[in-house]
């Protein structure tokens, strides 16, 4: 029962102040590039885009009973057959389609493991967040052509994080004559290879071989960002690592907020293990980026989160925020580990079961 209190209060709350943001509609100059992906509404009225895994075992949580134990991960594809959800919707693909339009001049490259998004900067080139793995290298040069743009267009590559599943290709971009930008403190985990990278968990001949790079641009904190015709502005966000960075962009009348490991959607946190990770700073952190503001006294109202893993929120992100807040706030107060996946705590079953 501890939490379910303070996650009724966190959703109710937001749920009323959220309630006269219209839905993003479609993309409004000219025809898209590629598809868009299909917008689901939850059950609080968020707009999202939903993967799979998120809807499966949300979905999950919702129809399990509360006795029952939460199934392990070997299990868990008897239980969707038991609920009906082995089915997949064809608004929650197993894996994101790419290329895909996910807002005006915002495309989704890469959706497995990580979500990778080039965003059109105007005849300047491209802006590439996130690439990944080193063997997505082919299929996002393949999606960047498929919207009609050159390989050669990607002129930056900007990091969320260190961690390999975000960075690891950015030495081949920059081979293709990229610009690499990571948050300052993340900087000397890329260029020299360090654990902080996470490549341990690629096994011991991979981690040899890590390609490493000089980074051409170490992002700080609060720095604007002028590339092309768009304008990204981070917002360090230590935590997750030393150096990890969100970055506000405004599109359209619309605060968009690139969330990296750091803010994901729906209690889905960073995996916090690590040796390295630093739960008070990441508190700080999601503090932080509740309380941005454009200037003194003028907050961002945080409207679409484009996260590194899992469900797109496109709309009302505020509420991922806060949700942020709040459960690690929690687990700080009562020295529990953060989970980085909310479906087995026993907490958020109890918010979700019986929901529509
Ligand atoms: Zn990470």
């Amino acid at each position: 029962m501890r939490t379910l209190d303070r996650r009724h209060l966190i959703t109710g709350t937001l749920a009323l102040a959220g309630a006269g943001l219209p839905a993003l509609s479609a993309p409004a100059q000219g025809a898209p590039r590629a598809p868009t992906l299909p917008v689901s509404r939850t059950e609080e009225g968020q707009s999202v885009i939903y993967d799979a895994y998120t809807w499966q075992r949300r979905e999950l949580t919702k129809k399990l009973p509360l006795g029952e134990p939460w199934p392990r991960e070997v299990d868990i594809a008897a239980a969707f057959r038991r609920f009906g959800l082995d089915q997949l919707p064809a608004f929650a693909p197993a894996a994101l389609p790419v290329p895909s339009t996910i807002l005006p001049d915002v495309y989704l490259v890469n959706s497995t493991p990580n979500l990778a998004y080039l965003v059109d900067g105007g005849p300047e080139g491209l802006i590439l967040v996130d690439p990944g793995l080193e063997t997505n290298v082919e299929a996002i040069l393949k999606a960047t052509e498929a919207l009609g743009f050159k390989r050669s267009a990607i002129r930056w590559v900007i990091n969320t994080h260190a961690h390999f599943d975000h960075s690891w290709a950015d030495a081949h971009f920059q081979k293709l004559g990229a610009r690499i930008l990571i948050g300052r403190a993340d900087a000397p985990a890329v260029e020299k290879g360090t654990q902080i990278t996470a490549k341990f968990a690629l096994g011991p001949k991979v981690s040899a071989d890590y390609p490493t790079l000089k980074v051409d641009w170490p992002v700080d904190d609060g720095e604007e960002l002028r590339l092309g015709n768009k304008m990204l502005v981070a917002i360090a966000t230590p935590g997750h690592t030393p150096g990890s960075t969100c970055y506000w962009m405004q599109l359209g009348g619309k605060n968009v907020l690139f969330g990296g490991d750091t803010l994901l959607f729906d209690y889905r946190l960073g995996a916090q293990a690590l040796a390295y990770s630093d739960n008070p700073s990441y508190l700080r952190s999601l503090h932080k980026v509740a309380r941005f503001a454009s200037s003194p006294g003028v907050p961002v109202r945080w409207d679409i989160l484009l996260p590194g893993h899992g469900t797109i929120s496109l709309d009302r992100a505020d509420m991922d925020v806060m949700k942020g807040v709040r459960q690690v706030q929690w687990d700080i107060d009562m020295g529990e580990q953060i989970k980085a996946l909310p479906f087995a705590d026993d907490d958020y079953r109890k918010l979700m079961f019986g929901r529509p």
